[in-house]
């Protein structure tokens, strides 16, 4: 069945309104994603009807929500290929993920002298929780280079592990860039230097299969709301071994099997690591949005977001003083794009797109470390998902054009 954006749009329901008086374009999926109807109507029914504790087993209502909570996890698990529902974690986000590795294996295996290695991709949420692990135990981070297509250089990654290295954390596809790294291969990089391996999945879990098992690693960590789901519930998945022997990170209701106060036993995996009340409806909805994002197919949506490469990079690419970060082809990456232009404030050039409905996010972009990289101090970042459209892709070329004439710098092309 051929692609139908066009259908694909009517289930999202917020894309039909308006920013400032203009039609919305919405390019700024790798922040966040929309969500389907089926989503929030997810999250309506479950507080209308199924509303209660869970894991408390003293009532049919809990047994029902408790039922729901559970099947999204295993939903969650088929998903990503992970071999049993235990190795799934749900958390806040994918900070909470890399922040509870960071500080529950961190704490209990990383000492004064050993070496954590990440890369100058990362963003700040797989950085900053090293950095502390590394300043608090007196390890040595280290930083591995990128090539000239902003991908993680594995050269560099080779030269750094070594016996020393605990913890080898790198993201997937960067958030600024793009650019699919080879995880599989980064992966077996640290796994042969006896380092523990995280993968950042933020950005490469909302645009292609994962398969957890045979990626080799020993977490994986993302977030919900990048893929359709809410806001608020995040991922870690783990390797059983490590997920069992790592002690728990916060201590509470549910995550405990006895409490006095001689001792204290842990529940065992995954509530283990899942203390207090969680996300019940969140993580049921999660369940419909990776239903629909099923239903939807990866051929289909790869084949549709790699139109949507093309046509940026052709339209990026004609405009005057373009400099593109990252990869400058279609192959190999998602449909994330930053860039600046010449004489172009990326601040100003975003309050313009903003005053047009174009909505994508200048700045930073969470990643300061890159940011150095490139010798700037901000990038535009456009980012596109599955309902987004190739009149998007020519409305933000011209929305760029316009800015450039506005602000008097460098003439568009003609
Ligand atoms: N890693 C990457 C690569 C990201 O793009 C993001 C979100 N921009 C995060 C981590 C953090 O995700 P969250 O804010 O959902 O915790």
């Amino acid at each position: 069945m051929a692609y139908d954006v066009q259908k694909i749009r009517k289930d999202f329901p917020l894309l039909g309104r308006q920013v400032h008086g203009k039609p919305l374009v919405y390019l700024d999926n790798a922040a966040t994603t929309q969500k389907p109807k089926g989503v929030i109507e997810s999250l309506t029914r479950f507080y209308s009807e199924t509303n209660a504790n869970i894991h408390r087993g003293n009532h049919g209502l809990g047994a029902e929500a408790t039922a729901l909570y559970e099947q999204a996890r295993g939903a969650v698990a088929r998903f990503i290929g992970s071999e049993t529902g235990e190795q799934i974690v749900f958390t806040r986000n994918t900070t909470e993920s890399i922040n509870l590795v960071a500080q529950a294996w961190g704490r209990a295996n990383v000492k004064a002298g050993d070496e954590i290695l990440i890369t100058e991709a990362e963003h700040h949420a797989n950085f900053v929780p090293w950095w502390q692990l590394a300043q608090e135990k007196g390890a040595v981070l280290k930083v591995a280079a990128l090539t000239p297509d902003g991908l993680i250089d594995a050269a560099s990654v080779k030269a750094l592990l070594g016996p020393k290295t605990k913890v080898f954390a790198f993201g997937w596809v960067s958030n600024v860039l793009g650019g699919v790294n080879d995880a599989k291969a980064l992966t077996a990089l640290g796994k042969a230097a006896g380092a523990v391996v995280l993968v950042d999945a933020a950005q490469s879990a909302p645009h292609f299969a994962m398969d957890v098992e045979a990626l080799g690693a020993d977490f994986v960590a993302f977030s919900a709301h990048k893929l359709l789901g809410p806001t608020g519930l995040g991922v870690l998945w783990g390797r059983h071994s490590l997920l069992e022997s790592m002690p728990p990170w916060q201590g509470g209701g549910s995550m405990i099997s006895t409490v006095s106060a001689e001792n204290i036993t842990w529940n065992r995996l995954p509530w283990k690591f899942e203390a207090g009340t969680p996300n019940i409806a969140d993580a049921v909805a999660f369940a419909e949005a990776l239903k629909y994002l099923k239903g939807l197919g990866w051929e289909a949506l790869e084949a549709h977001e790699k139109a949507l490469s093309e046509r940026a990079l052709a339209a990026l690419k004609g405009l005057d003083g373009l400099t593109l970060y990252g990869p400058q082809t279609a192959k190999d990456r998602v449909a994330v794009f930053s860039f600046n232009l010449a004489g172009l404030d990326a601040g100003d050039a975003g309050a313009i797109l903003d005053s047009l409905g174009l909505e994508l996010r200048v700045g930073n972009l969470c990643a300061q470390p890159l940011m150095k990289h490139f010798a700037c101090a901000g990038m535009i970042r456009a980012s596109f998902y599955l309902y987004n459209t190739l009149e998007e892709v020519d409305a933000l070329a011209e929305g760029l054009k316009r800015a450039q004439k506005m602000l008097g710098k460098v003439g568009a092309k003609a």
